[in-house]
């Protein structure tokens, strides 16, 4: 079996024929990931991968073509078949992904999300609180299939909580698409299904509303 130093120089030549290959490899398998994530850093010509432990197990063609998508971020360059193979495991991943994380308002609000707007026909997530985030309000996760909601929906409506999570919902169900080498999450088909939310206008209204109130609060509480 080739080592994964060894599988970045492949991903490196595929990518880039006829270029030199300057740099110092190191690979972390790393724990402190979510399930199937990954990350790349340069500095001079350190180029450190950190990958969650979960990549050990995966064919080498789909791990290529996750170190080849990591080096088009940091260098450029045009998308691989083996990118492409990533891409579409990352996309299939969450069927595979135990589930170990859940709670009891975000399930509640899962449920009533998934009746009402997806005939309740999507599979119920990993579900988690992140912290009191007042910018990144919901994320989703595609490798660990979790959704993450911004602890200041707790105490919120929980009709502005449902809104965030119809919204992650929506990135598990339509994934994201790929131009070059950009990445799009919130498609044209996404914005169109987004605005299929009940009083779509008045929710992301209120969602404003809802968050400068909590930031003024923050602000009042400092100690000068
Ligand atoms: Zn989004």
């Amino acid at each position: 079996m080739k080592s994964t130093s060894e599988l970045v120089r492949e991903a490196f030549t595929e990518l880039y024929p006829g270029k030199s290959f300057p740099y110092q490899v190191t690979v972390k398998y790393s724990r402190k990931f979510g399930s199937y994530n990954a990350n790349v850093k340069l500095s001079g010509h350190d180029l450190r991968f950190g990958l969650s432990r979960e990549w050990k197990g995966v064919d080498a063609d789909i791990v290529i073509g996750l170190l080849q998508a990591l080096l088009i971020k940091l260098l450029g360059g045009k998308k691989t078949k083996r990118v492409e193979l990533y891409h579409i495991f990352l996309k299939k991943v969450h069927q595979v992904v135990p589930k170990v994380h859940t709670d009891p308002v975000l399930s509640e609000s899962f449920h009533r999300v998934n009746q009402e707007y997806f005939n309740d026909n999507m599979e119920e997530p990993n579900l988690k609180w992140s912290t009191d985030a007042t910018r990144k309000l919901g994320h989703y996760a595609y490798g660990s299939d979790t959704i993450l909601i911004s602890s200041i929906f707790k105490d919120a409506p929980v009709e502005l909580l449902d809104y965030i999570m119809y919204h992650e919902l929506l990135h598990k169900k339509l994934k994201f698409d790929h131009k070059e080498e950009r990445t799009i999450h919130h498609s044209r088909e996404f914005r169109e299904a987004e605005r299929k939310y009940a009083n779509f206008e008045r929710m992301d209204a209120e969602i404003s509303r809802f968050i400068a109130q909590k930031r003024r609060r923050r602000w009042r509480l400092l100690p000068w």
